[in-house]
């Protein structure tokens, strides 16, 4: 058998005939450029979110970075976040010139621990950026309290999360800014790069509108050193296309998760959910002491793997230059030593799950 890790290919075909036709539309009106179906698109995924602005971007990667800059952050600023987390999070805030401040995570939910962070706040830290990783968003109610309590702003990393609830509310929607990616393979992904913020203050949606072109106000009248931000109109019409089957894959994904769990869980250690959150599973990731060689043995078997993610940001060559060193964060270091995704994705059929499932459970009997 032949498993994909994440299977585009099947989700294409199913949606081909709108897909193709949301194409169609913008090469037949080419405005290739901020098109109608950007405005439409922002106003469609705002209201799933339940804010009041929806801005279409570049990228996750780009989101972050705006979201960063709308804030005003500069060299000398502190900005809060974990170490486990692919490196975008932390890049765009070196990037601005400020420093990245690393909080270990919690060991069961791998989201940043809410009850390390107080003790990383000085007079620089200007913000937090919890990471709602493979799916599951952070424990945002405590870390708002925080930011509150300390005047910081939160933005809430969630490129994987997008769909997720967390005490009902919607991933994205939990002040002040919520960023998600559009890349081909996260929850809702269109066929290139994009990225989406979402914030309730006007203010800072606004300034974020201006800074995605090259912080203009009206046509070659810049107010603000800005980027070229924007979301082209093609993806816009691939993730309104997608958006519409959104919802199922969502249930699809949960499905497949818990099918997983069920059968793997005497064995290694499978996701833990908060009973307060619905994860979307952007990533199905297990927990064990013989990782590498499980993860040889199913790439031998015809199982491909993926490790989200090997090192911790704290152990980066590229951070080498803020000084942490081994051990600064035991969860996270312990973690990316253990952790392992399987193939995952709402079009993952039931034979190829329980091929997998009889390849890891194969493993572990073997001894
Ligand atoms: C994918 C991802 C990003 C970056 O998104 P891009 O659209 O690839 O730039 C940032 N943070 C996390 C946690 C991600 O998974």
């Amino acid at each position: 058998m032949k498993i994909n890790f994440i299977d585009l290919k099947r989700q294409y075909v199913k949606y081909k005939a709108e897909i193709d036709l949301g194409i169609a539309e913008v090469l037949d009106s080419t405005q290739f450029i901020m098109g109608a179906k950007v405005d439409e698109l922002e106003r469609v995924l705002c209201n799933y979110v339940g804010v009041r602005y929806g801005i279409g971007v570049s990228s996750g990667t780009d989101a972050i970075l705006l979201a960063l800059m709308a804030y005003g952050i500069k060299g000398g600023d502190e900005v809060i976040l974990p170490p486990f987390t692919f490196i975008a999070t932390a890049e765009v805030i070196s990037l601005l010139g400020a420093r990245p401040v690393f909080v270990d995570i919690d060991e069961k939910t791998y989201n940043i621990n809410p009850s390390m962070i107080e003790e990383k706040i000085t007079n620089h830290t200007k913000g937090i950026i919890p990471v709602s990783l493979y799916g599951q968003v952070a424990d945002m109610d405590t870390i708002n309290s925080i930011a509150e309590k300390h005047g910081l702003f939160v933005i809430e990393d969630a490129c994987q999360s997008f769909g997720a609830m967390y005490k009902g509310k919607k991933s994205c929607g939990l002040p002040d800014i919520g960023v998600t990616s559009f890349f081909p393979s996260k929850p809702l992904g269109c066929y290139g790069d994009g990225g989406m913020v979402f914030t309730d203050d006007e203010d800072i949606a606004k300034r974020i509108k201006s800074l995605r072109v090259h912080g203009q106000e009206k046509r070659y009248q810049h107010k603000y050193i800005g980027i070229n931000g924007r979301l082209d109109t093609i993806q816009a019409a691939v993730l309104l296309a997608k958006f519409h089957y959104l919802g199922e894959e969502i249930k699809l994904r949960e499905t497949k998760g818990t099918y997983f769990t069920e059968r793997l869980k005497d064995v290694v250690t499978t996701p833990f959910i908060e009973k307060h959150n619905t994860t979307v599973y952007a990533q199905y990731s297990i927990r064990t002491g013989k990782r590498d060689a499980l993860s040889k043995y199913l790439n031998d078997n015809g199982v491909p793997t993926a490790i989200h993610y090997p090192v911790p940001l704290h152990q980066q060559e590229a951070f080498s230059y803020l000084g942490y060193k081994e051990g600064d964060f035991p969860v996270s270091e312990i973690v990316s030593k253990e952790i392992l995704s399987l193939p995952m994705s709402p079009f993952i059929l039931q034979d190829e799950q329980d091929y997998v499932i009889e390849k890891v459970r194969g493993f572990f009997a073997k001894g």
